[in-house]
């Protein structure tokens, strides 16, 4: 049988661009699988990429499709980064832009023909370079795998599921746009309640489906957290596999990341305290003595941002300072801001930065996650990593993660899980941390079994490799 040859395709990949969880493992896993066999990954050269910086050069191979008249030509660019090769496409209604979706909490308005455009090239580059397995992953992909069925592509595909929320689904008028046939327009395919969903789409012509967690794989087959998709999932569940992501540690590595001021790790935990002094001085918070507590992430509705801030008051009149970097949804900066402006115990950085995300985990005591859905959540491994023990609601991949406390330490990893989505029980879970705190041995011996927990990409990149195998 002929060696695998996998094309991997992402809209980001850090980090050359990345905008969340997906960036961090669309390098992380083709860089793992790739000592295994034959992986190159691709994604759109925007804009914003320094390609002087990450030494990417046009490797003279070009073409044009033409979508509803319009002709569009796309260029394949290439570079090695990291012992990795990856195709860059370039093409300019999608690439130069400041964003890669749009500004924080937006998407721009002809995204379906930008990412139409990458579907186009990813199908072209399967072809012209050779390749015989594609992994495509979440909805700016998916129409790769309906592009690349027209084309006669017979290699399996792999797509996978990062988050259902964003499907993609368009008006049915657009179809001309994206170059795909109106036979698509089908109760078994694309078609969705007189919509277009790509999404719907790539699970019709994948012949693997995969999720970012064991317990997601099962929650989007309920309509509770299926987004419209669930008969469609569960029909397809025969070829439907939940593998939890994993993180890099060559990246996320508190004993070797250059953002820290001290580097610590679970057999030399004093560093992190020196990371805590610094970033407490950094933000400008005074009670060194108090529990530093933290929240990472997009500021939307699914991460909780409602309740986290129905809590911040109550929260914040307890001995505890609170850290928050995110972006995102306005009605939630403002909010914030507003909080941030009464409370000399609450440090708000709005943006994206990934330099102060690692030095925030570094300095955390405890890590907030109350996510009314979380498909995988990478934002409770890294912290587990960086010796800051979660606070979860009990949901999806945060279930699979973070179980709570128990004397025998036999599952990986552990924190404060709370079950039903209310301020109420996120401010126990919360209190209950804080007791922990006070109990310095124990709270030591909690962080240090976080901190040796196996997250690593590896372990999911060796159930890719096995389900790869299965297809071939
Ligand atoms: P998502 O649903 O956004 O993908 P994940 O928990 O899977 O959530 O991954 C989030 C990733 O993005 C983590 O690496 C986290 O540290 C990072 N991240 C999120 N928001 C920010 C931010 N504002 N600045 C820096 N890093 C961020």
């Amino acid at each position: 049988m002929k060696e695998i040859r996998l094309l991997f395709a992402a809209a980001e990949i850090f980090p050359f661009a990345k905008s969340g969880g997906l960036g961090d493992i669309a390098f992380a896993l083709p860089k793992a699988l790739r000592k295994k066999i034959s992986t190159t990954a691709i994604m759109p050269l925007y804009g914003f990429i320094d390609r002087e910086r990450y030494g990417i050069a046009p490797t003279g191979e070009h073409f044009t499709v033409t979508l509803d008249g319009s002709a569009h030509d796309i260029e394949f660019f290439h570079a090695q980064y990291d012992g990795m090769d990856i195709f860059f496409v370039y093409n300019d209604t999608l690439c130069d832009r400041e964003y890669i979706y749009g500004p924080p909490g937006e998407g721009y308005g002809d995204n379906d023909l930008r990412f139409a455009i990458f579907g186009h090239s990813i199908a072209e580059a399967v072809e012209r370079f050779d390749f015989n397995m594609l992994h495509l992953n979440d909805w700016h992909t998916a129409l790769a795998a309906v592009i690349a069925r027209d084309k006669g592509v017979k290699h399996p595909i792999v797509y996978t599921i990062h988050n259902l929320v964003y499907q993609g689904v368009f008006d049915a008028r657009f179809m001309k746009r994206w170059g795909v046939g109106d036979t698509h327009f089908h109760i078994d395919d694309m078609e969705y309640y007189g919509y277009l969903n790509w999404m719907k789409g790539a699970i019709a012509h994948a012949d693997i489906v995969t999720t970012v967690s064991p317990s997601y794989a099962i929650e989007i087959q309920l309509p509770e957290f299926g987004f419209g998709l669930d008969g469609f999932l569960r029909k397809h569940s025969d070829k439907l596999v939940g593998i939890l992501n994993g993180i890099d540690y060559d990246i996320f590595d508190p004993m070797r990341d250059p953002s820290l001021d001290a580097s610590f790790g679970p057999s030399s935990i004093r560093g992190k305290n020196r990371c805590k002094n610094a970033f407490l001085k950094e933000a400008s918070l005074k009670e060194k003595e108090w529990p530093l507590i933290s929240f990472i992430g997009r500021f939307s509705e699914q991460k909780g941002l409602d309740i986290l801030i129905d809590s911040i008051g109550e929260l914040l009149g307890n001995e505890i300072n609170l850290a928050i970097l995110g972006d995102g949804e306005s009605r939630y900066i403002e909010a914030l801001k507003e909080i941030e402006a009464e409370n000399e115990n609450f440090y708000l950085q709005i943006g994206y930065d990934e330099s102060l995300s690692h030095r925030i985990y570094a300095a955390s005591d405890f890590f907030l996650m109350p996510s009314i859905f979380e498909p995988c959540g990478l934002a409770q491994m890294i912290a587990m990593r960086y010796g800051a023990i979660p606070v979860v609601h009990e949901v999806g991949g945060l279930r699979d993660t973070v179980h709570p406390i128990c004397r025998t330490r036999k599952i990986c990893g552990e924190g404060f899980v709370f079950e039903s989505m209310d301020s109420k029980s996120f401010l126990a879970a919360i209190s209950e941390a804080l007791k922990l705190y006070k109990k310095r041995s124990s709270l030591q011996k909690v962080r240090r079994f976080d901190m040796e927990c196996d997250f690593s990409i590896e372990k999911c990149a060796k159930k890719y490799l096995d389900l790869y195998e299965g297809l071939r």
